[in-house]
């Protein structure tokens, strides 16, 4: 017995050891499940994943009977205000995402990450982009401190994987800012202005960047740190997010 071939026998029986005393279970409600950090099914089918038909290039979800032909625009975008170049989310916030975003966010459940990136990735599954680089939304190093952890960063680590290309952490940085929380559009963008800084310009000239954020609220965020990169030589800018905000329009 060579030693690969025993080595292999130990990490087989140890990992049957870990599935038999520890079986895969669902992150969100503890149901058995063939793959670790998948959800099982009924959880699976209680959010409401974004498919077609959607605005092609925000992603925004239109009401499933509505034909809109080959290039369907929103409002929005097709007034040229889009945020970025090109976003997608993979479920609508509501209170179903709500569940797994939050405790994600700031309490710690940090296998969820597993699950949403998954269905990051197959929310930009039928999109032509190629990223040089993949980067979380930037925390401010004070909540980085307090939290522990930077949520973005997870969800962007398997993807930047899943593209085989560079995880950026260190480019841009972020000031501290009192949270956004329940103001509206206009005082989010306001309050968000001048937060981001490029430190690191030679990393992202010329380069194309894919964006990582949990949740898209009112696209301020997006919409200021395209700005900045755009200023230091950026091509262009996409952005996933785990869940987004859906308005009617
Ligand atoms: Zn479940
Ligand atoms: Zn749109």
């Amino acid at each position: 017995m060579n030693l690969k071939y025993a080595r292999n026998c130990f990490f087989n029986i140890a990992r049957f050891s870990i599935n038999f005393l520890f079986p895969s279970s669902c992150p969100l409600c503890g149901e058995h499940v063939s793959t670790d950090g998948e959800l099982c099914a009924d959880c699976w089918s209680a959010f409401n994943w974004i498919s077609n038909p959607k605005c092609e290039k925000c992603g925004y979800p239109f009401p499933a009977n509505i034909d809109l032909g080959n290039r369907p625009l929103c409002p929005n975008c097709a007034a040229g205000f889009c945020e970025l170049d090109l976003i997608r989310s993979a479920c609508v916030y509501d209170d179903v995402s709500k569940t797994a975003v939050l405790p994600f966010k700031h309490s710690g459940r940090l296998k969820y990450a597993t699950f949403m990136a998954r269905a990051m990735l197959w929310a930009l599954r039928d999109v032509n982009i190629k990223p040089d680089i993949v980067m979380p939304v930037p925390l401010a190093y004070r909540r980085l401190v307090h939290r522990g952890y930077n949520q973005a960063e997870l969800l962007a680590a398997p993807i930047a994987k899943a593209f085989g290309v560079k995880l950026d952490l260190s480019s841009v940085i972020r000031k501290y800012r009192h949270d956004m929380g329940h103001k509206n559009a206009a005082q989010r963008a306001e309050n968000i202005r001048g937060v981001f800084n490029v430190v690191r310009p030679n990393e992202i000239r010329g380069k194309k960047i894919l964006l990582v954020d949990d949740v898209m609220t009112t696209g301020a965020t997006f919409s200021e740190l395209r700005r900045v990169l755009v200023r230091a030589g950026v091509k262009e800018v996409y952005g996933i997010t785990f869940c987004r905000t859906v308005r009617a329009i």
